[in-house]
């Protein structure tokens, strides 16, 4: 290498490492093989609103996304992604190489809904909005990630990184994430440096994950008569005891730490001490240390009402109580002035919209808990309704938000 080489390339060194997101996307934008992805991106959008119908069309009730994931599985194949599989949580994996396997930026939808197996799939269409069950969450996701995989191939955008393309399954209600735990934990440890979840409708920025606990506690006696068996311990009033105890916790409301007993049932008969009960209870934070904190106080409130409760009836007929835990996702966040929450907001901006950060409970949890930079976003249009029969999306320049994806994955995978 002669000087003023190694001079010019310490320079573009020094610039490289002096260039902000803001900057680095922008000129992005203006690169000849970006811009005609970006174009390819807009002319290709009527066949992936088609695609959106076709898939959303196909069932994925909760745990049961093998069929949606075959058909992904084929068009991940039919677009030349690498190394294409589903792995044991039933997450289908493809890869685009770049020059380099890092970074490696893991970019994913959910296959999942939260419709029953017995529910009507169909999908309809009137002027620019579509309508059916998960036509927005996130049926528009997956069509819009194809759409950014179809644009790089057509323009052929070479990336210096690797970006591995996902569709994730468990991302909804008891799913619990476990798609996305399962590639952390097991499939992808340790090979992922970023991340981008496509989820929900529209162009916003979520950067905090709002973890939660939820649990199911069954309180357990043997029963009797209330007049006769009067002395035993109940399994109501202990479950009372630990109703006190949670509705007196103290929790910080910032970062916002939330709890809610949300249901209870049990019982037979005014008359009778009952042999069961049983309570639902919801944790949340954003904050990892104050939802462990609750988590504790949660667990030690149960065991000590049982006790009190056995020990006001002098342990006679004590009662005993099955706590399980039905729901955990671990909390998060990226930072705000991290690099890739900085580079989401300057694309955003790009495509005329605020970059405005909220927080939710998404895929994008998993590695926020694990310190691995993550971001979620919207895929574009506008959505009514989630999770609900009558959900809707409305198709009006929907082509910014496969768009911004597209931008968005460029400036991430280098
Ligand atoms: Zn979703």
């Amino acid at each position: 290498m002669s000087i003023s080489c190694f001079v010019c390339a310490l320079a573009l060194v020094a610039s490289s490492a002096s260039i902000s997101p803001a900057q680095e996307s922008a000129r992005l934008a203006q690169d000849p093989a970006v811009k005609a992805a970006l174009d390819a991106a807009k002319r290709n959008e009527p066949h992936f609103l088609d695609e959106q119908i076709r898939i959303c069309e196909i069932p994925a009730p909760p745990f049961h996304e093998d069929a949606r994931g075959r058909e992904l599985e084929r068009l991940f194949r039919q677009m030349g992604l690498q190394n294409v599989r589903i792995d044991k949580a039933g997450n289908v994996i493809g890869v685009r190489p770049g020059a380099a396997v890092h970074p490696n930026l893991l970019f994913q939808a959910h296959l999942d809904t939260v419709f029953p197996p017995e529910t009507n799939v169909k999908v309809t269409r009137e002027g620019d909005v579509l309508k059916g069950p998960g036509i927005g969450d996130d049926c528009r996701g997956l069509a819009m990630m194809l759409g950014v995989i179809q644009a790089l191939n057509d323009a052929k955008v070479q990336t210096p990184g690797t970006i591995t393309f996902v569709a994730d399954t468990g991302e909804e209600g008891l799913g619990d994430l476990r798609g996305t735990k399962n590639l952390f934990n097991e499939t992808l440890k340790g090979q992922i440096d970023k991340f981008v979840s496509v989820d929900g409708t529209g162009l916003g920025i979520t950067n905090v994950g709002v973890g939660s606990y939820r649990y199911r506690a069954t309180f357990k006696g043997p029963g009797g008569h209330s007049f006769g068996a009067f002395g035993m311990a109940n399994p109501i009033q202990a479950m009372g005891r630990a109703i006190a105890k949670i509705d007196s916790f103290e929790v910080p409301s910032s970062p916002k730490t939330t709890f809610n007993v949300g249901r209870v049932g049990g019982g037979t008969s005014v008359n009778a001490i009952p042999f069961e009960c049983w309570m639902e209870v919801d944790m949340r934070s954003s904050d990892k240390d104050s939802l462990e904190t609750l988590h504790g106080k949660y667990n030690a409130a149960v065991q000590q009402a049982v006790e009190e409760e056995n020990k006001r009836w002098n342990g006679r007929s004590p009662v005993s109580v099955d706590n399980a835990l039905v729901g955990y996702r671990p909390a998060g966040i990226t930072p705000a002035d991290s690099p890739i929450v900085l580079a989401a907001i300057a694309v955003t901006k790009l495509f005329g919209a605020p970059g405005a950060l909220r927080e939710g409970s998404t895929d994008s949890n998993v590695p926020m808990n694990l310190g691995i930079p993550a971001v979620t976003i919207g895929s574009g249009g506008a959505g009514s309704g989630a999770h609900s029969l009558n959900e809707t999306f409305n198709t009006k320049d929907s082509w910014l938000g496969t768009q911004r994806g597209l931008l968005l994955a460029v400036t991430l995978a280098r």
